[in-house]
């Protein structure tokens, strides 16, 4: 017992010495926070690289995840658990993915800086920022109103100059926006949309988990040959909110 609370004096004494948590500040906690969840991130993707056909990210699309402020995209109640690897609930019935997720889906279309990108389901704008960090442009689509605004009001205010928003049904793409060098679907639909194969650039990659409502949905690679051929790769099974909307 007291051999106990001497060493917890003594951690009191160090952790005074180094400055201590008093003086550290909450952004550089955060930073703290981030960093593990993207070493988190690079775990799981070694423990899954038979599914990925990988067994690391790019490391722009890792440096990116350690850049991006979820906690700053997040309900406010939520913001404790921000660098947490799941999803969590951003209102409206809608989720922000799994970190995990985030970055895989971002790896698979391999982005570059002179790329012109698409998401379809804006949902906080976390994807966004990421991909806004490693592309040109991104042009990202929310069916929610309210969500679409509060994600627009939150990248402006974070300085994501290069994120294009727009509230509106994303099955059908954004024509004027692209054509685009990749798209990223963050919303389950029953099949890939015809329209975002078309605004697929030759030589463009589509990610997009599908499945019907019920059962597992799978996270799939559509690859544009530059001939115009499809490609598809199962990638692994995964669970998203579905893709709505009247089509
Ligand atoms: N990419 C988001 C995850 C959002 S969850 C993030 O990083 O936070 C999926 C989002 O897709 C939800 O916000 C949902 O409202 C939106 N969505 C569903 N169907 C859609 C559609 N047809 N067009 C555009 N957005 C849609």
């Amino acid at each position: 017992m007291e051999a106990w609370a001497i060493r917890s004096r003594w951690v009191v004494l160090c952790l005074l010495a180094m400055g201590g948590p008093a003086s550290a500040g909450p952004d550089s906690d955060m930073a703290a926070r981030r960093q593990a969840m993207v070493d988190e991130i690079a775990g799981e993707v070694r423990m899954t690289s038979q599914y990925l056909g990988r067994d690391r990210l790019d490391s722009r699309v890792l440096e990116a995840m350690g850049q991006v402020p979820r906690h700053e995209l997040v309900p406010e109640r939520q913001r404790r658990y921000a660098y947490e690897n799941r999803p969590l609930p951003i209102g409206h019935g809608q989720t922000i993915s799994q970190p995990y997720i985030v970055a895989i889906m971002t790896d698979l279309i391999e982005p570059e800086p002179t790329h012109v990108v698409l998401e379809v389901g804006t949902g906080s704008g976390y994807q966004a920022a990421v991909l806004g960090r490693l592309v040109d442009r991104v042009c990202t689509i929310e069916i929610i109103p309210p969500l679409a605004d509060r994600a627009r009001a939150d990248l402006a205010r974070l300085g994501y100059g290069n994120i294009r928003t727009r509230t509106g049904d994303g099955y059908y793409g954004w024509p004027e926006c692209g054509p685009f060098d990749g798209i990223v679907v963050t919303a389950g639909a029953s099949q890939v949309p015809p329209p975002l194969i078309e605004q697929l650039k030759p030589g463009g990659k589509l990610v997009i988990p599908v499945g019907s409502r019920f059962l597992t949905q799978q996270l799939l690679l559509v690859e544009k040959g530059e001939d115009g051929e499809l490609r598809t790769r199962q990638i692994l099974p995964v669970r998203f909110v579905p893709l709505t909307g009247g089509h």
